[in-house]
């Protein structure tokens, strides 16, 4: 027997499937992440595929099926057009887009990762233009707070080992065991810290100030590009540790154009 109901969701990614459908992975408010079948999508005269390719909130009405979950409706509930201003703005939403769907499970329901990332997307399109530097210091942000989000929220106060408040000069850092160490801890157990590796003062504030700060204060700090080097490899570093799938383009490169 097959069940309809209407879910709010932004979609993260698609793929074409058999002859003429395609799938889409959608984040939604109530469910979690779910994935859709929407039929005849790839035909020119499709009617709901327009909807669903352009960055926006939807509501959407779904068949629940058997095998498949299968769109019968969808309605646009909130354009994020300030997105196509720029090819950079639309490459970081993107890139956003699939770091979600690349770090998330289907049907776990997180009503604070939706907000976050509808908040994201707001804030983008408001923006202005960005540099390509500034879209992947906002990018990189991002999968930060999303690292946090999904249970991986990066240690950047506290060593690792003795929880002390780390000094500036005097802290490795640990990407796989999530967080910064002091230097005592590391010369007391060299063999557990031997992957530690420095980081400099500045880094490790830029990386707060991405954790902690909203999206649009993102805006305002100086980026200077030995720091931002540092910056992005920590990030990365954190994502090939934590998340399920890699994403294929490095954060650092996947804005330029
Ligand atoms: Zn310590």
């Amino acid at each position: 027997m097959s069940i309809l109901y209407h879910t709010t969701g932004i979609v993260l990614s698609k793929r074409d499937w058999r002859e003429s459908d395609r799938v889409y992975s959608v984040l939604t408010q109530e469910h979690g992440k779910i994935e859709m079948v929407a039929r005849g999508a790839r035909k020119p005269l499709a009617k709901l595929s327009p909807h669903l390719e352009f960055c926006a909130e939807v509501e959407l009405l779904i068949v629940h099926g058997r095998v498949h979950e299968t769109v019968a409706g969808v309605e646009r509930k909130r354009s994020f057009v300030g997105l196509y201003d720029s090819l950079t703005k639309s490459l970081v939403a993107h890139h956003v887009l699939q770091l979600v769907d690349l770090g998330t499970h289907e049907r776990e329901v997180d009503r604070f990762l939706y907000e976050e990332v509808k908040n994201f997307l707001i804030f983008l399109h408001k923006a202005p233009d960005l540099t390509s530097e500034r879209a992947a210091f906002v990018l990189s942000a991002f999968a930060l707070k999303l690292l946090s989000l999904l249970g991986y929220r990066p240690e950047l106060n506290f060593c690792l080992q003795c929880l002390n408040q780390i000094k500036p000069g005097e802290f490795h850092w640990h990407a796989l065991k999530g967080g910064v160490v002091c230097r005592a801890c590391i010369e007391a157990d060299k063999e557990q810290w031997f992957s530690a590796r420095l980081l400099s003062d500045d880094v490790l504030k830029l990386m707060r100030f991405a954790l902690s700060e909203r999206f649009a204060d993102l805006l305002r700090p100086r980026l200077s590009g030995e720091i931002l080097d540092q910056y992005h490899e920590a990030v990365e570093a954190l994502l090939v540790a934590h998340f399920p799938t890699i994403p294929a383009t490095t954060l650092r490169v996947a804005c330029n154009l």
